[in-house]
């Protein structure tokens, strides 16, 4: 099994907040997507993530939980697909 992982960023300025500045990217498992997260900054609920959040997820969807010291890896943004729906709005 192969894993390739191709990285994104992007950048929002806004005259209020400032810059704000996001990682994402895309998992490849033997050339199949499996995980495609563009970076995508805004000025609130921005979503980043970084090569090791988006290994995690990737393997997540093959059916290979992560754990770090009895708790499930953390992601530090939002995923459908990691975390589950999100509760209400
Ligand atoms: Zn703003």
């Amino acid at each position: 099994m192969r894993i390739r992982i191709e990285t994104d960023d992007d950048t929002h300025d806004c005259e209020i907040c400032g810059g704000s500045y996001a990682y994402g990217g895309m998992v490849f498992v033997d050339d199949v997507l499996v995980v495609d997260k563009p970076a995508s900054a805004h000025c609130f609920n921005g979503s980043s993530y970084n090569e090791g959040e988006l290994l995690v997820m990737a393997l997540k969807k093959l059916g290979h939980e992560v754990v770090v010291d009895n708790h499930l890896f953390h992601v530090t943004c939002h995923d459908d697909d990691y975390h589950g729906p999100l509760d209400g709005d």
